[in-house]
């Protein structure tokens, strides 16, 4: 973790970058990703694989970043700053798959999550039938984790998962097919508990099934609340049990912003308590003259 001081003295936490779709209502995709990032003290930077059209009732169109736009975001970022860690999220298609791939390639990166999206819990296709078999055959190889939800996980292995000896098999068969490490998600299952094989041990997560509204983002909240975490140098058990009470809280705290799905709250710990006293009664001495109210 480079914790290296910056302009001013002042130490530059870690920097990630999150590869994914834009969501205007912010509830998933690269919102969502970069909230989660602040909120585990990290910067985020974001390349954009794909400008959807949609709010919180559903998605209303997808348009895919040209791939050689989607490299060139990517460049730019890389050549500029460190990257600790990388979550990868919606791709929209086998071209931005493979140019991510190449991305990750040329470039040596401590910690590759990959959430393998495929569709919205509205049902929208956010990845391809060609992207799909890329991730499955090309793209999971180069992640130090993939995060893949139950629906996902019986698409790229091919079996028909009902229970826990059903996640612990496709686990298998995901690192058969090269991943190096996989969380099975469990939140469509009666018990909302995870499964985390890193080609050695199962580990499951148990996990609350908490309020059964319909939600919006916990999937790419996890991958980046793991991501921030094996940033810090936390072993992936422990960003994987963390990233799962943080999202498990953030569900518990969520409030709707619109007529449909409820996003979470990424920054419940940072909940701003109203002042106590009158603002005219906020000490005036050591302030910034910017700060003063007789500046403006
Ligand atoms: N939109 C974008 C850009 C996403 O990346 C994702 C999920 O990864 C979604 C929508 C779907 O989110 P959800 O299934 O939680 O509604």
């Amino acid at each position: 973790m480079s914790n290296h001081n910056g302009h001013n003295g002042h130490s530059v936490p870690p920097i990630l970058l999150t590869i994914s779709g834009f969501d205007p209502s912010c509830g998933a995709g690269v919102g969502a990703d970069l909230k989660t990032f602040s909120a585990h003290g990290c910067y985020g930077v974001a390349a954009i694989t794909s400008i959807t059209i949609q709010n919180t009732q559903g998605v209303e169109a997808v348009h895919n970043t040209p791939s050689a736009e989607l490299k060139a975001q990517l460049d730019a970022l890389a050549k500029d700053s460190t990257l600790e860690a990388v979550k990868i999220g919606m791709l929209g298609n086998r071209g931005n798959a493979a140019a991510v791939a190449e991305f990750l390639d040329a470039n040596k990166f401590g910690h590759i999550v990959l959430d393998p999206v495929m569709k919205a819990s509205s049902g929208a296709e956010l990845l391809d039938a060609a992207g799909i078999k890329y991730v499955a055959t090309e793209l999971l190889k180069r992640a130090s984790v993939i995060t893949p939800n139950v629906p996902e996980a019986e698409t790229l292995t091919g079996l028909a998962i009902k229970d826990m000896t059903g996640m612990e098999a496709a686990a298998r068969k995901l690192v058969e097919m090269g991943a190096r490490a996989v969380i099975v998600k469990g939140g469509h299952m009666e018990k909302a508990v995870d499964l985390l094989f890193d080609g050695s041990a199962m580990m499951p997560l148990a996990g609350d099934k908490g309020k059964e509204e319909s939600l919006h983002g916990t999937g790419c909240t996890f991958a980046s609340a793991v991501a921030a975490h094996l940033a810090a140098g936390r072993t992936l058990l422990e960003a994987a049990t963390l990233a799962k009470a943080y999202v498990t809280k953030a569900i518990e705290k969520a409030y709707p912003i619109g007529k449909g799905r409820v996003p979470l709250d990424h920054f419940y710990r940072q909940k701003i308590e109203p002042p106590a006293r009158g603002i005219h009664e906020v000490p005036q001495h050591g302030m910034h003259p910017a700060a003063e109210p007789t500046a403006h």
